[in-house]
Protein backbone atom coordinates (compact mmCIF):
# COMPACT_ATOMS: atom_id res chain seq x y z
CA UNK A 1 0.00 0.00 0.00
CA UNK A 2 1.42 3.44 -1.02
CA UNK A 3 1.55 5.80 2.13
CA UNK A 4 4.06 7.98 3.75
CA UNK A 5 5.49 5.09 6.21
CA UNK A 6 6.08 2.84 2.91
CA UNK A 7 7.96 5.10 0.94
CA UNK A 8 9.82 6.31 3.37
CA UNK A 9 10.79 2.74 3.97
CA UNK A 10 11.53 1.58 0.37
CA UNK A 11 13.20 5.21 -0.62
CA UNK A 12 15.82 4.84 2.80
CA UNK A 13 16.16 1.43 1.71
CA UNK A 14 16.92 2.27 -2.15
CA UNK A 15 19.02 5.19 -0.80
CA UNK A 16 21.43 2.78 0.92
CA UNK A 17 21.48 0.39 -1.61
CA UNK A 18 22.68 3.65 -4.34
CA UNK A 19 25.22 4.37 -1.10
CA UNK A 20 26.39 0.94 -1.18
CA UNK A 21 27.03 0.58 -4.61
CA UNK A 22 28.26 4.70 -4.99
CA UNK A 23 31.04 3.65 -2.89
CA UNK A 24 32.34 0.17 -3.27
CA UNK A 25 31.41 -0.75 -6.49
CA UNK A 26 31.12 2.31 -9.30
CA UNK A 27 30.99 5.71 -8.75
CA UNK A 28 27.19 6.89 -9.45
CA UNK A 29 26.55 10.35 -11.33
CA UNK A 30 24.79 13.45 -9.83
CA UNK A 31 22.18 12.95 -11.62
CA UNK A 32 20.99 9.50 -9.84
CA UNK A 33 20.52 10.89 -6.31
CA UNK A 34 18.71 13.98 -8.18
CA UNK A 35 16.21 11.86 -9.98
CA UNK A 36 15.70 9.42 -7.10
CA UNK A 37 14.88 13.22 -4.94
CA UNK A 38 12.37 14.65 -7.65
CA UNK A 39 10.35 10.83 -7.58
CA UNK A 40 10.16 10.81 -3.82
CA UNK A 41 8.97 14.76 -4.43
CA UNK A 42 6.61 13.77 -6.85
CA UNK A 43 5.15 11.07 -4.40
CA UNK A 44 4.82 13.10 -1.47
CA UNK A 45 2.87 15.97 -3.56
CA UNK A 46 0.68 13.27 -4.74
CA UNK A 47 -0.04 12.27 -1.29
CA UNK A 48 -0.74 16.08 -0.19
CA UNK A 49 -2.90 16.81 -2.81
CA UNK A 50 -4.79 13.89 -3.40
CA UNK A 51 -6.75 13.59 -0.06
CA UNK A 52 -8.17 10.29 -1.62
CA UNK A 53 -4.66 8.48 -1.78
CA UNK A 54 -4.80 8.40 2.44
CA UNK A 55 -0.75 8.78 2.10
CA UNK A 56 -0.40 10.55 5.36
CA UNK A 57 -3.12 9.76 7.37
CA UNK A 58 -6.88 7.83 7.35
CA UNK A 59 -9.52 9.73 4.79
CA UNK A 60 -12.83 8.87 4.75
CA UNK A 61 -14.01 9.64 1.22
CA UNK A 62 -16.73 7.17 0.99
CA UNK A 63 -19.21 5.08 2.91
CA UNK A 64 -19.09 1.49 2.86
CA UNK A 65 -22.70 0.82 1.89
CA UNK A 66 -23.71 -1.69 -0.83
CA UNK A 67 -27.17 0.25 -1.04
CA UNK A 68 -27.66 3.28 -3.14
CA UNK A 69 -27.05 5.76 -0.62
CA UNK A 70 -25.03 9.58 -0.49
CA UNK A 71 -24.15 11.98 2.05
CA UNK A 72 -24.21 15.75 1.26
CA UNK A 73 -21.80 17.74 2.64
CA UNK A 74 -20.71 21.81 2.44
CA UNK A 75 -17.47 23.64 3.05
CA UNK A 76 -16.47 26.63 3.96
CA UNK A 77 -19.51 28.49 5.94
CA UNK A 78 -21.03 29.72 7.30
CA UNK A 79 -22.32 32.75 5.37
CA UNK A 80 -24.87 35.11 6.15
CA UNK A 81 -26.54 35.43 2.54
CA UNK A 82 -25.84 31.63 1.37
CA UNK A 83 -26.10 28.90 4.46
CA UNK A 84 -29.51 29.98 5.65
CA UNK A 85 -30.55 29.71 1.75
CA UNK A 86 -29.13 26.23 1.59
CA UNK A 87 -31.22 25.25 4.52
CA UNK A 88 -34.43 26.17 3.49
CA UNK A 89 -33.93 23.94 0.42
CA UNK A 90 -32.88 21.14 2.70
CA UNK A 91 -36.14 21.47 4.41
CA UNK A 92 -37.81 21.40 1.30
CA UNK A 93 -36.88 18.44 0.68
CA UNK A 94 -36.23 17.02 3.76
CA UNK A 95 -32.71 16.12 3.41
CA UNK A 96 -29.96 16.31 6.13
CA UNK A 97 -26.45 17.89 5.21
CA UNK A 98 -22.79 18.07 7.06
CA UNK A 99 -21.74 21.51 7.18
CA UNK A 100 -17.82 22.14 7.65
CA UNK A 101 -17.21 25.35 8.96
CA UNK A 102 -14.75 27.33 9.35
CA UNK A 103 -13.76 29.21 12.49
CA UNK A 104 -13.09 32.52 11.63
CA UNK A 105 -16.56 32.83 9.95
CA UNK A 106 -18.59 31.42 13.01
CA UNK A 107 -18.27 34.81 14.95
CA UNK A 108 -21.77 36.83 14.49
CA UNK A 109 -22.81 33.48 12.57
CA UNK A 110 -24.02 31.53 15.44
CA UNK A 111 -27.70 31.84 14.86
CA UNK A 112 -26.46 30.36 11.54
CA UNK A 113 -25.05 27.26 13.17
CA UNK A 114 -27.81 26.64 15.77
CA UNK A 115 -29.99 27.20 13.26
CA UNK A 116 -28.20 24.23 11.36
CA UNK A 117 -27.98 21.69 14.35
CA UNK A 118 -31.67 22.57 15.32
CA UNK A 119 -32.33 21.36 12.00
CA UNK A 120 -30.44 18.27 11.94
CA UNK A 121 -27.75 18.75 10.10
CA UNK A 122 -24.36 17.84 10.81
CA UNK A 123 -21.67 20.51 12.10
CA UNK A 124 -18.47 19.53 11.45
CA UNK A 125 -14.46 21.51 11.64
CA UNK A 126 -12.78 22.96 8.51
CA UNK A 127 -10.10 24.90 10.54
CA UNK A 128 -10.08 28.47 12.07
CA UNK A 129 -8.43 30.31 9.01
CA UNK A 130 -8.65 28.09 6.09
CA UNK A 131 -5.14 30.10 5.18
CA UNK A 132 -3.78 28.80 1.66
CA UNK A 133 -0.39 28.05 3.51
CA UNK A 134 -2.74 25.45 6.29
CA UNK A 135 -0.80 22.25 5.11
CA UNK A 136 3.03 23.63 6.87
CA UNK A 137 1.76 24.66 10.19
CA UNK A 138 3.48 22.32 12.82
CA UNK A 139 1.70 19.75 14.89
CA UNK A 140 0.94 22.06 17.73
CA UNK A 141 -0.54 25.04 15.57
CA UNK A 142 -2.73 22.42 14.29
CA UNK A 143 -3.70 21.84 17.59
CA UNK A 144 -4.29 25.32 18.36
CA UNK A 145 -6.33 25.72 15.28
CA UNK A 146 -8.41 22.57 15.79
CA UNK A 147 -9.57 23.59 19.03
CA UNK A 148 -10.33 27.39 18.71
CA UNK A 149 -12.63 26.18 15.73
CA UNK A 150 -14.32 23.57 17.62
CA UNK A 151 -14.26 25.90 20.68
CA UNK A 152 -16.30 28.29 18.20
CA UNK A 153 -18.81 25.60 17.26
CA UNK A 154 -19.26 24.30 21.07
CA UNK A 155 -20.00 28.15 22.08
CA UNK A 156 -22.44 28.36 19.21
CA UNK A 157 -24.23 24.74 19.34
CA UNK A 158 -22.84 22.80 22.33
CA UNK A 159 -21.65 20.66 20.09
CA UNK A 160 -17.83 19.24 19.89
CA UNK A 161 -17.30 18.13 16.95
CA UNK A 162 -15.11 15.07 15.69
CA UNK A 163 -15.25 15.12 11.95
CA UNK A 164 -12.89 17.76 10.57
CA UNK A 165 -11.98 18.25 6.79
CA UNK A 166 -8.73 19.73 5.99
CA UNK A 167 -8.77 22.96 4.21
CA UNK A 168 -8.12 22.59 0.19
CA UNK A 169 -8.43 18.90 1.26
CA UNK A 170 -4.30 18.78 1.44
CA UNK A 171 -2.78 16.35 4.39
CA UNK A 172 0.44 16.23 5.73
CA UNK A 173 2.32 14.03 8.99
CA UNK A 174 1.63 16.92 11.24
CA UNK A 175 -1.70 16.94 10.33
CA UNK A 176 -1.95 13.66 10.99
CA UNK A 177 -0.59 13.99 14.34
CA UNK A 178 -2.67 17.03 15.85
CA UNK A 179 -5.78 14.70 14.15
CA UNK A 180 -4.70 11.68 16.18
CA UNK A 181 -3.90 13.99 19.05
CA UNK A 182 -7.32 15.21 19.13
CA UNK A 183 -9.46 12.32 18.12
CA UNK A 184 -11.27 13.57 15.19
CA UNK A 185 -11.97 11.40 12.32
CA UNK A 186 -10.83 13.25 8.76
CA UNK A 187 -13.32 13.40 6.06
CA UNK A 188 -12.96 13.59 2.14
CA UNK A 189 -15.19 13.32 -0.60
CA UNK A 190 -15.40 11.32 -3.39
CA UNK A 191 -17.73 13.62 -5.32
CA UNK A 192 -16.33 16.85 -6.17
CA UNK A 193 -18.61 19.38 -8.12
CA UNK A 194 -16.44 22.15 -8.66
CA UNK A 195 -19.23 24.24 -7.83
CA UNK A 196 -16.68 26.86 -6.52
CA UNK A 197 -15.44 27.14 -10.59
CA UNK A 198 -18.81 26.41 -12.65
CA UNK A 199 -22.12 27.56 -11.65
CA UNK A 200 -23.45 25.56 -14.82
CA UNK A 201 -25.78 23.04 -13.52
CA UNK A 202 -24.84 20.94 -16.82
CA UNK A 203 -21.16 20.68 -15.40
CA UNK A 204 -21.74 20.07 -11.74
CA UNK A 205 -24.66 17.32 -12.99
CA UNK A 206 -22.33 15.65 -15.66
CA UNK A 207 -19.24 15.47 -12.10
CA UNK A 208 -22.07 13.80 -9.94
CA UNK A 209 -22.59 11.15 -13.19
CA UNK A 210 -19.28 10.31 -13.33
CA UNK A 211 -18.93 9.42 -9.94
CA UNK A 212 -21.66 8.51 -8.28
CA UNK A 213 -22.01 4.66 -6.41
CA UNK A 214 -23.00 3.49 -3.31
CA UNK A 215 -21.60 5.22 -0.38
CA UNK A 216 -20.62 8.55 -2.21
CA UNK A 217 -20.01 12.04 -0.27
CA UNK A 218 -20.64 14.88 -2.32
CA UNK A 219 -18.78 18.03 -1.93
CA UNK A 220 -20.21 21.81 -2.27
CA UNK A 221 -19.46 25.16 -0.99
CA UNK A 222 -22.00 27.08 0.70
CA UNK A 223 -20.19 30.43 0.10
CA UNK A 224 -21.88 31.18 -3.24
CA UNK A 225 -25.33 32.15 -4.28
CA UNK A 226 -25.57 29.87 -7.18
CA UNK A 227 -24.75 26.72 -5.10
CA UNK A 228 -28.38 26.81 -3.97
CA UNK A 229 -29.51 26.53 -7.67
CA UNK A 230 -26.71 23.59 -8.21
CA UNK A 231 -27.95 22.15 -4.99
CA UNK A 232 -31.33 21.83 -6.19
CA UNK A 233 -30.81 20.59 -9.78
CA UNK A 234 -28.36 17.70 -8.30
CA UNK A 235 -30.88 16.54 -5.52
CA UNK A 236 -32.96 16.00 -8.07
CA UNK A 237 -30.38 14.21 -10.05
CA UNK A 238 -29.66 12.01 -7.13
CA UNK A 239 -33.75 11.25 -6.06
CA UNK A 240 -34.16 10.12 -10.18
CA UNK A 241 -31.23 7.72 -10.01
CA UNK A 242 -33.43 5.92 -7.21
CA UNK A 243 -30.62 7.45 -4.34
CA UNK A 244 -31.45 8.61 -0.71
CA UNK A 245 -29.68 10.86 0.62
CA UNK A 246 -28.82 10.92 4.51
CA UNK A 247 -26.97 12.13 7.25
CA UNK A 248 -23.18 11.59 6.94
CA UNK A 249 -22.71 9.99 10.64
CA UNK A 250 -25.38 7.53 9.20
CA UNK A 251 -23.32 6.69 5.97
CA UNK A 252 -19.99 6.16 7.23
CA UNK A 253 -21.37 4.87 10.70
CA UNK A 254 -19.11 7.52 12.72
CA UNK A 255 -19.80 9.47 16.02
CA UNK A 256 -19.88 13.26 14.74
CA UNK A 257 -19.47 14.52 18.31
CA UNK A 258 -17.50 14.13 21.29
ZN1 LIG B 1 -12.56 24.78 2.10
Amino acid sequence: MLNYRNTNILFGAITLILLVIHLRVAHLSWVVPALFLFDYSLILFYGSYFIDSAFFMPVICKGNSGEKVVSITFDDGPVKDVTPELLDLLKAYDVKACFFCIGKNIPGNENILKRITEEGHLVANHSYAHDFWFDLNSASTFMEDLSDTSNLIYGATGKKPLYFRPPYGVTTPNLNKAVRKLNYSTIGWNIRTYDTISSDPGHVIKRIHKNLSPGSILLFHDRMPETVQLLRTSIDYLINQGYKIVPLDELIQTKPYA
